[in-house]
């Protein structure tokens, strides 16, 4: 890399150390950062016909002033300029936003040229730039950069320019010659260069398509690199145990393996018997079956002599899936506990103890397995479940707790291929695609709130059938900024509305860890009929009595929730129902209900709430492991992604990108930038 590309801003003439400060708290520090800060969008000077432009646009039109200006105040800071200007014959109204001094500038019949962005429905123009007299800078673009603090976008524009000048023929190209033939790219400094002046629409598009395939091809890079030395290093342990029993264990189960649960099972065995170290996802929606799968794999584990340990993101999960295990695993011997927070003193002492002898088995728990103190023998095998919940950094320290241990991560919100081919690149993939046999779809309406009495009557009919029901509510408590429906307060509601005939009972987050344990309790023993709950079920409980869902303010929740949300009925064999109460005011809101109804499969939900939501808050959070690009999206540039991947798998497996000079950059880059944060190749 070039040397004096990586030198401190301060460098660039005409940046000084007031500059640099204010770059520097934006984490600009180098001239390469400099270079590389791209406009998130451009501002259009080009002037217009209106009537060709579209709704929501950002564009530049001229128009003679028809009104004169009103100004409102609200708040101490804000106000609100309003007037209406004529092109031909059409009369819009230009807003522009704490811009009071423009008030004493418009003049009636003068020519003004306001850029902005266009309401098609209302004709209103909200105005970033006003403009008096004709457009000057006729069929220009210009950048706009997110700036902080004192920085202005002008003059973000001018310490990019100055950097350009100074050190734009210092941008090297860093991407083999032959894809960059193949794919037609722009070299990397006119790439970079038309992003930040672009003399048309055309060079942004060019620029960008450059960068795109590049932070792809970056990012795939590294992601299979990591892959190929995970694996190549291998020092994972083989694992060799009793086929013959494993095979007995798996006759014993109430059911036989689904065809995906079959398949799944024979990938983890190979994985576990191989000296590779296993690194797989295991994706499947909710109740396809993936606890005993991992129960299997397990049970594999313990046969050749080593610990196993399952990671849960809450207590309830833990509890659930260590009496699922414990039931199906102790009549072979197998000891399985328990290990949350809520396991103290003298009991927890022993636990730890008898981990640390190797008494204990199998360790199922919430984070509390990643605490120092927790200390295996022999753990050969880990297993996390909702593994988007947990960190990178969670992930490792419990990968960290064995020799190289085989590695499980379940998840039951179906990951969009998008999603999964780069935040879990390094990884191999098992899907469960199937239901176990008999299971029907899950019925599902939306109401609109005041159609609630129906929806009662409903409820009510499910349960004269001898079938109980959840109610799910988004806040625990009456809030005073949002109208929305509580949990304590439905739960008060229905109480009444059903006194004398059933037992509704109260579950959410605040509740200690007993108490819920004994209101699910209660509703799996059927003595609560009907379950008010915040989101706290969403993960993992199972009642298979339990035939009908309604949500309120189903609105607030993301598709891929409602979907978890959902999944806790249908468990059984009878015909289960959902209804989503809702008023969605948005038109994204109205589709996600519209979705919802159309399909029960947790891959099409995955895919479209990515749609409508966007990668960046597909998991929550940042520590996911998602990488945030500079240019690239994920979703709109999907086919990018999938040629950089491919390009790049054939790149990793060939001899000559590990050995020839002229991959050395390319090398040198995949090892330097923090495409994927906390994780390093070497
Ligand atoms: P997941 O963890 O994928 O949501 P579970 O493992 O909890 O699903 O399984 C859901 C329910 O289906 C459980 O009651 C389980 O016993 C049952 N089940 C799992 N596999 C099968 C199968 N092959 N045939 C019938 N029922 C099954
Ligand atoms: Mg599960």
């Amino acid at each position: 890399m070039k040397k004096e590309l990586q030198l401190p801003v301060e460098n660039i003439k005409g940046v000084g150390e007031e500059t640099t400060q204010l770059l520097g708290e934006m984490g600009i520090q180098t001239i390469l950062d400099v270079l590389e800060y791209f406009p998130y969008r451009y501002e259009d000077y080009e002037l217009r016909d209106i009537e060709t432009i579209k709704h929501e646009e950002r564009v530049t039109i001229q128009g003679k002033v028809q009104s004169m200006p009103t100004l409102q105040y609200y708040g101490k800071k804000k106000s609100k300029l309003t007037f209406r200007i004529l092109i031909g014959r059409v009369l819009v109204s230009v807003v522009c936003f704490n811009r009071p001094y423009l008030k004493e500038k418009i003049q009636l019949d003068e020519l003004v040229t306001v850029t902005g962005k266009w309401d098609q429905n209302r004709l209103i123009i909200t105005a970033s730039e006003v403009k008096i007299g004709e457009s000057t800078e006729k069929g220009t673009i210009e950048p706009v950069y997110s700036v902080r603090g004192k920085l202005t976008v002008k003059g973000m524009r001018r310490i990019i320019q100055l950097a350009l000048k100074q050190y734009g023929s210092g941008i090297e190209d860093f991407i083999p010659q032959e894809l960059q033939t193949k794919y037609k790219l722009l070299p990397r400094k006119e790439a970079i260069t038309y992003l930040h002046q672009p003399i048309s629409p055309n060079h942004v598009k060019h620029g960008r398509r450059r960068i795109v395939y590049e932070e792809f091809l970056l990012f795939q890079l590294k992601m299979q690199a990591l892959r190929k030395v995970q694996r190549e290093q291998g020092e994972g342990m083989a694992k060799q145990f009793d086929v013959k029993k494993l095979q007995t264990f798996i006759t014993s189960l109430p059911f036989p393996l689904t065809k995906a649960q079959e398949r799944v099972v024979s990938e983890i065995k190979s994985d576990l018997s191989s000296v590779y170290r296993m690194n797989r996802l295991l994706q499947g929606d909710v109740g396809s079956g993936k606890t005993v799968v991992a129960a299997i794999g397990l049970y594999a584990t313990y046969l050749a002599g080593f610990q196993g340990a399952l990671m849960v993101p809450t207590e309830i999960l833990a509890e659930q899936h260590f009496q699922s295990l414990k039931e199906i695993l102790e009549p072979f011997s197998v000891r399985v506990e328990l290990l949350t927070s809520s396991v103290k003193g003298v009991r927890r002492r022993e636990l730890l103890g008898q981990l640390e002898n190797g008494e204990i088995h199998i360790l199922v728990g919430t984070h509390a397995l990643i605490q120092e103190e927790v200390n295996f023998t022999n753990l050969g095998f880990v297993i996390t479940d909702e593994q988007h919940r947990f960190g990178v950094k969670q992930r490792k320290v419990l990968r960290e707790k064995g020799i190289n241990p085989d590695v499980l991560f379940m998840t039951a919100t179906p990951i969009p291929r998008t999603l999964a081919i780069t935040a879990f690149g390094e990884m191999d993939v098992s899907i469960i695609d199937e239901m176990p046999a008999g299971r029907k779809v899950i019925e599902t309406y939306w109401a609109k709130e005041q159609m609630l009495e129906r929806v009662l009557d409903f409820v009510e009919k499910e349960l004269s059938k001898g079938r109980q029901a959840y109610v799910i509510c988004p806040l625990i408590e009456e809030s005073e900024k949002l109208d929305v429906q509580n949990a304590i307060d439905v739960h008060g509601m229905l109480s009444e509305h059903y006194r004398g005939k059933w037992n509704v009972g109260l579950m959410h987050g605040r509740l200690s860890a007993s108490e819920k344990e004994e209101v699910m309790r209660q509703f799996s023993d059927n003595k609560v009929q009907l379950l008010v709950s915040t989101t706290v079920v969403e993960v993992g409980v199972n009642v298979p009595n339990a035939t009908m869902m309604v949500i309120y303010d189903a609105e607030r929740f993301g598709l891929s929730q409602l979907h978890q949300l959902r999944g806790r009925v249908g468990r059984g064999s009878e015909q289960s129902y959902c209804i989503l109460l809702a008023d969605p005011k948005s038109e994204v809101g109205k589709e996600r209900m519209r979705i919802m109804t159309e399909t029960n499969d947790g891959f099409v939900l995955s895919e479209k709430d990515l749609e409508l939501r966007g990668p960046g808050d597909f998991f929550g959070n940042k520590q996911s492991g998602i990488p945030e690009f500079k240019v690239a999206d994920m979703v709109h540039d999907y086919r990018a992604l999938e040629t950089a991947r491919n390009d790049a798998q054939i790149l990793i497996q060939s001899k000559e990108f590990w050995h020839e000079q002229k991959f050395q950059l390319l090398r040198q880059y995949i090892y330097h930038t923090g495409v994927l944060d906390g994780e390093k190749l070497d």
